[in-house]
């Protein structure tokens, strides 16, 4: 099957899941139901994502009858054991809880094109590498301007929930662009209309107190950017422009022990390359040790992976869930231990990410793109409004599938997946392809590993029921 064609069922044969399609519901195909052992079973919906349910294998056409109508488990239902329907209940709850939320709006915000470091792979091109501190950055007046075009767009759109995740460049160089920020958007926002949060995606080189002091002040999410452990980590992230230069990643480590100290969980950010690729499951131990979340990405490079490199990454990652499903400690979530790509098993997608209408990004000149990777802003808000970059997005044939992803036709439209994988990356499939109506260039990899994650998912989870059910429902993992 060529990486063009939507992937449908049959792609479970890899990995010995079976190329049979009989644990797909026949009047609900979406639905797939595959037993965990002999006693408890999973389903979950491919086609509306709200988590997986676990239930004794005997309940299923109970179950199942359920799933048809909305509610996976009733509380009047019939058929399960009074411990087990408590505790599935709770996970259930849990899983697919819905948050009632308001309109919500992420900027990515680029605060400088200097960086401590200087990984071959960075995707800026004019990146100021090796830097100790900042050659340009985000200006007070650029930063006035940005707030106030992003509360003309709030206002007009009803949108109440803002967030802004600072990144570049290497944003621990411009700490004053930072603190000036928030302190402008305590300005223009009422904290009684408004929810704003913050967030940083660091290197994790340098995190000096006064900027420990605005990230615990203002809770923000802090993401460290990681190639491995060590002794790949090293191999990229180095202090200097040759390998020999001294590597950071103790460094790094050393950091997010004080962030933690302060109060901050960080997150980690992993990019998988064929370099680091065998080190993956290293990672995962060595975090999940710390009680420490992470997130895998795959390169992204503007040429199609070959048929070699999509095997390796197959075979690689579907070793790595199954382990963590069965290595992980029960106190914390697969799903929020180990997350891959944008996937999000508790929602339905249209689209990988929001690049071009919930998430935007802005760089240190005001310049608004779809999104950081995207190579040439669309407008820039000193003579534009963000209304007006949205009309730009929205007509050109470029960008016209982000802000309406209906409007594709290709691949993934017709897909099996495309309300779970939802197409990968769209600015990587638009770097390879030159237009996002086409498939990922990690298509199969995608279509492959999706029920393996959410198989590991679904064994994970029974794992935990099976420890509450053997400690009592009350007794935390
Ligand atoms: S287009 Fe790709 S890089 Fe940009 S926000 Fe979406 S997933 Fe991230
Ligand atoms: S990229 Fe994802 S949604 Fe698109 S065809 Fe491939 S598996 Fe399906």
């Amino acid at each position: 099957m060529s990486c063009d064609a939507p992937v449908l069922p049959l792609r479970f044969v890899q990995r010995g899941l079976s190329a049979d399609p009989g644990p797909f519901l026949a009047d609900q195909p979406s639905c797939r139901v595959e037993p965990l052992d002999n006693n408890y079973s999973y389903a979950f919906d491919y086609s509306s994502p709200h988590g997986i349910l676990l239930f004794p294998t005997t309940a299923a056409p109970h179950v199942l009858l359920a799933s048809h109508r909305g509610a996976y488990l009733p509380s009047n239902s019939s058929g399960l054991g009074t411990v087990d329907e408590e505790n599935i209940n709770k996970f259930f709850q849990e899983n697919s809880a819905k948050k009632i939320g308001l309109l919500s709006q992420d900027y990515w915000v680029h605060v400088t094109d200097s960086c401590n470091l200087g990984c071959f792979y960075c995707y800026i091109p004019e990146i100021e590498k090796f830097r100790n501190d900042a050659s340009d950055f985000m200006s007070h007046e650029t930063a006035e301007l940005v707030l106030q075009r992003v509360f003309e767009d709030a206002t007009s759109r009803g949108v109440r929930r803002l967030h802004f995740k600072f990144a570049g460049g290497e944003p621990s160089l411009a700490i004053e662009s930072i603190r000036a920020f928030c302190l402008l958007a305590d300005r223009v926002f009422d904290p009684l209309v408004y929810h704003v949060s913050f967030g940083m995606i660091t290197n994790g080189v340098t995190l000096p107190k006064q900027l420990i002091d605005i990230l615990v002040t203002r809770q923000f999410n802090v993401s460290f950017s990681i190639d491995g452990v060590e002794r790949y980590h090293d191999r990229s992230r180095h202090r200097g422009a040759t390998k020999s230069n001294e590597g950071t990643w103790q460094t790094v480590i050393d950091n997010a022990n004080v962030l933690q100290a302060n109060g901050i969980a960080p997150f980690f950010l992993h990019t998988l390359t064929t370099a680091n690729i065998e080190g993956v499951a290293e990672l995962q131990s060595f975090l999940s040790g710390r009680n420490w979340n992470f997130r895998i990405s795959l390169m992204r490079l503007n040429n199609r992976p070959s048929g070699d490199q999509k095997e390796r990454f197959i075979n690689v990652l579907a070793e790595l869930f199954e382990k963590t499903a069965n290595e992980l400690p029960l106190k914390t979530r697969f799903e929020r231990h180990l997350q891959f790509a944008e996937w999000n098993i508790r929602r339905k997608k249209t689209m990988a990410c929001g690049s071009g209408r919930n998430y935007l990004a802005v760089d240190a000149k005001g310049g608004l793109s779809s999104c950081q990777m995207a190579a040439t802003p669309v407008a820039n808000l000193a003579t534009a409004t963000i209304g007006d970059a949205r009309q730009t997005l929205t007509n050109s044939e470029a960008t016209k599938y982000l802000v309406n992803p209906g409007l594709r036709t290709a691949g993934c439209s017709a897909c099996f997946f495309k309300h779970t994988c939802a197409g990968g990356c769209p600015q990587h499939t638009a770097n390879v392809y030159s237009t996002i109506n086409h498939v990922s260039p990690w298509c199969e990899v995608y279509g492959s590993l999706y029920p393996i994650y959410v198989k590991a998912a679904a064994t994970h989870l029974y794992r935990r029921l099976k420890f509450m059910q053997n400690h009592g429902k009350n007794q935390s993992p």
